[in-house]
């Protein structure tokens, strides 16, 4: 399987950083940068692993820095919830959550900078004039009659601007760069827009936001950022960041804009945008729903933390665009789950066996490995007594020839793991729907799991439980949200358009073993021979709900290995 070991050679933002420290720069210092208007989803895992990552590797710092200069979409329920999502995730940001609205007086003066400088002006127009006048990149764009303004006019404006004198959508301030670039972002961009929004965190002290050009670059100087990482879509804003930096100051150090390529995966919509239609229409229940590729819905859904970094670690970073297979996310999950999460027996779809050559009212206890690839984590023990629940697809009326079919049937033989070897001899019948409503076992008592001297061969072995004990469970089994692999990607179709109908399978009388009583949200385990499931939040005392995490089966290292 070496397609999907990760390789210890330096990825292209690596190089770019060793041969900058071996010209002379001191420290990494990266920030991630994320706009607190939704939750975090595996795509800025990928961000927060590579920027977190990056510092951690040269001994260097990251911050954590909310873009919040669009009052509109913002929200402090979002900073919390990204605060909450970095921190699980396992990283611990430089100091302080920081802001760029903390840096808005400073970024207000630099406009002034611009101005003073003629590099910046108020512009009258309006958006469509603006828009039109800007032209295409095949052709110069046309210079706007606000452009050769005077320094004296422009800073008279921009400060009544700020002041709140004109209705929004009036002025606006923009970069006199040049408007015949063939690189639309340098055609005198939008530096500050009119907006009587009030402000999670500045209140109703602005009445002018600053652009995300405008800001991010002048925030990363602020922050002394040396290396600062963003999505390809940016590469076309570089050398506007760079002017903007020309324009200010000889800043040491100087930071730098770096771009890869965003992760997107197979049945999945990545955007904020999007996630939020999905949650503002009642499609899933809510940010956290365990079917959204959002952290706080992998996590409520038993996604670990390690699983999220090693996956992002595996698929690595590029500088083109690709899709990543929503299988190798599974497969990591089921590689840390498979080491840490201890075993347990569950039935989804309960049948009743009765074993009636044992004792009415007896009872015993056998012992269970917790988990065979953790050597710490010792056994349990399980109730065994005359009534057990097996799997109802654990037994076929008309089972196929005994080398094909080694679960139960007429006549068939099996063991109940690590308990008895049990013989079926007979079953009972619904008259009115056919379906099969009990089996009728016997027990071989010197068949017993450690101490069998019974001599018998049987190929099967099931899992069960106590009917007098099992414990009674919510079980919501997952399909994946999309049953598309692009639901995105269609220009004349909705996204929603590919919705999986099936995508929640509420069972709602499942059960569990009785050491269950009492787990805690996010507990993970192992149902034997179905998959990782976690307890949900939803769960109290005396309803457990679990949710299941990933199946066992793990058709993406299959694929990829005979491939
Ligand atoms: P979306 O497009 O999903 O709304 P965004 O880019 O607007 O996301 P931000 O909050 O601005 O969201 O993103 C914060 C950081 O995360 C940015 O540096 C951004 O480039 C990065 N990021 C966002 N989406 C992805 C992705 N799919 N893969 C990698 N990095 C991403
Ligand atoms: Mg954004």
């Amino acid at each position: 399987m070496s397609s999907i070991e990760s390789t210890p050679s330096l990825n292209f933002i690596e190089q770019i950083v060793e041969n900058d420290i071996k010209a002379g720069k001191k420290e990494v210092y990266t920030r991630f940068p994320p706009e607190p208007n939704g939750y975090l989803h595996i795509g800025h895992a990928k961000s927060i692993a590579l920027n977190f990552g990056l510092a951690q590797r040269y001994g260097g710092r990251t911050n954590l820095r909310f873009d919040d200069t669009n009052p509109v979409a913002e929200d402090v329920e979002y900073v919390d919830s990204i605060q909450h999502d970095v921190q699980w995730l396992g990283f611990a940001w430089e100091g302080e959550a920081r802001y760029a609205s903390d840096y808005f007086d400073q970024l207000y003066e630099w406009a002034l900078v611009l101005i003073k400088a003629g590099k910046a002006y108020v512009d009258d127009s309006t958006l469509e004039e603006i828009r039109a006048m800007r032209g295409v990149p095949t052709s110069p764009g046309v210079e706007s009659p606000y452009r050769n303004r005077s320094v004296e006019e422009n800073l008279d404006l921009f400060e009544r601007m700020k002041n709140g004198e004109f209705p929004e959508g009036a002025r606006i301030l923009r970069a006199k760069v040049d408007m015949t670039s063939p690189n639309m972002h340098m055609r005198d961009p939008i530096m500050y827009r009119i907006l009587h929004k009030e402000h999670h965190r500045t209140g109703d002290k602005w009445k002018i936001y600053p652009m995300y050009d405008w800001a991010h670059g002048q925030c990363d100087a602020i922050e002394r950022i040396t290396h600062s990482v963003c999505t390809l879509e940016f590469e076309v804003h570089r050398p506007l960041y760079d002017w903007f930096l020309d324009q200010l100051d000889e800043f040491d150090p100087r930071p730098r804009q770096i771009e890869f390529a965003r992760l997107n995966m197979s049945y999945t919509v990545m955007s904020k945008r999007r996630l939020l239609q999905l949650v503002n229409e009642g499609i899933v229940n809510g940010w956290d729903d365990p079917r959204m590729p959002t952290i706080s819905g992998m996590r409520r859904r038993g996604y670990t933390a390690a699983a999220i970094r090693n996956f992002a670690e595996r698929i690595g970073i590029a500088r083109r665009e690709n899709v990543i297979d929503l299988g190798l996310l599974e497969f990591s999950v089921r590689e840390d789950l498979n080491k840490i999460a201890p075993r347990y027996m569950g039935i989804l779809d309960p049948l009743k066996v009765v074993i009636t050559n044992y004792p009415e009212g007896a009872g015993e206890e056998v012992e269970l490995e917790n988990n065979p690839e953790d050597p710490e984590a010792g056994h349990r023990k399980v109730p065994f007594t005359r009534e057990v629940w097996i799997e109802r697809g654990d037994f076929k009326e008309d089972p196929p020839s005994p080398k094909k079919w080694f679960r139960l049937g007429p006549d068939r033989m099996v063991r109940l793991k690590g308990a008895y070897i049990v013989h079926c001899h007979d079953f009972v019948k619904d008259p009115a729907t056919g379906e099969v409503t009990e089996l009728h076992c016997t027990y071989l008592p010197e068949s017993r799991s450690g101490n069998d001297t019974s001599g018998l061969k049987v190929k099967g072995t099931l899992d069960w439980l106590s009917v007098d004990h099992a414990l009674k469970a919510e079980v919501r089994q997952y399909d994946r949200l999309f049953m598309d692999p692009d639901p995105a990607g269609h220009k004349d179709k909705d996204f929603k358009e590919f919705l999986n109908p099936d995508s929640l399978n509420i069972i709602p009388n499942a059960f569990v073993e009785p050491a269950l009583k009492g787990a805690e949200p996010l507990f993970h385990c192992q149902f034997l021979r179905k998959g990782y499931y976690c307890v949900d939040p939803d769960s109290t005392e005396d309803h457990l709900v679990f949710n299941q995490t990933v199946t066992l089966r793990d058709n993406w290292a299959k694929e990829n290995s005979e491939a």
